[in-house]
């Protein structure tokens, strides 16, 4: 349901949390957030209920981050549980995955290619994370395998996704469709949000991906791919908003 990443900032919970609980007026069940550093110490932290459990959970882990992603969950298929609250990891735990919105074939994909993986969620979400796993297991960088997964999308789907993968743990991949995601630009790191107002902390310097984008956002650079495949140009805007 909602969507904030942030990469290259000092401190990276305060910025994530902050942007939830903006997020909160959209309406959600649960929430959760992964948090790393370059050197790839990490932490996942998942919660029932209001924003303000988790950051108290996530306030007594001790852990901030350099990097993370964060999500409000709006459950579409499976219970309001922990386990089914984003992020959504890979088996390895080397993929973290957050995702708003519909994938319609995730029963026929996880009969396709997931053969034998233990699925430890019930949602359409980690089906998503643990194909871009499998594909990297076959070979393919983190980019190809994510792209990959995106191809064998039902076209009804719905997403906003924005991936972390531990090996190169400061890097945010972003793809987007039918659903809003923005990347927010500065000179103190970057950031990905579903909503502008989420991440004004941060900045006011946003660049709109639009459907069939696929993103690569480090903390000193954004590099965006169209639907075709072709890296594109993309002008940032100002947000005017009321302080
Ligand atoms: N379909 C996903 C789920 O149920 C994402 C829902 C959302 O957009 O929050 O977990």
């Amino acid at each position: 349901c909602g969507i904030v990443g942030v990469t290259g900032v000092g401190d990276a919970l305060p910025y994530l949390l902050q942007g939830l609980q903006k997020l909160e007026y959209r309406g959600y069940d649960s929430a959760g957030v992964y948090l790393t550093d370059a050197s790839g110490k990490n932490a996942l932290i998942k919660e029932k209920g209001r924003v303000s459990k988790l950051a108290e959970k996530a306030k007594a882990h001790g852990f901030s981050g350099t990097a993370g992603i964060a999500h409000t969950r709006w459950a579409t298929h499976g219970n309001v549980t922990i386990e089914n609250a984003h992020p959504q990891k890979s088996a390895d735990d080397r993929f973290f995955l957050v995702h708003n919105g519909v994938i319609e074939n995730y029963k026929e994909l996880t009969e396709t290619y997931l053969q034998g993986v233990h699925l430890v969620s019930e949602t359409d979400t980690e089906v998503a994370v643990q194909l871009v796993d499998k594909f990297s297991k076959d070979g393919m960088s983190t980019p190809d395998a994510f792209r990959k997964m995106i191809s064998l999308l039902d076209g009804n789907s719905a997403y906003g996704f924005l991936l972390v993968d531990h090996e190169d743990p400061e890097t945010l991949y972003v793809a987007k469709k039918k659903s809003p995601l923005l990347v927010g630009v500065s000179d103190h790191g970057n950031a990905v949000t579903s909503d502008a107002a989420a991440m004004i902390d941060l900045t006011k310097e946003f660049i709109e991906l639009r459907d069939g984008d696929m993103a690569i956002v480090k903390p000193k650079s954004v590099v965006i791919y169209d639907a075709a495949g072709e890296e594109v140009n993309r002008e940032p805007f100002t947000l005017e908003i009321d302080p």
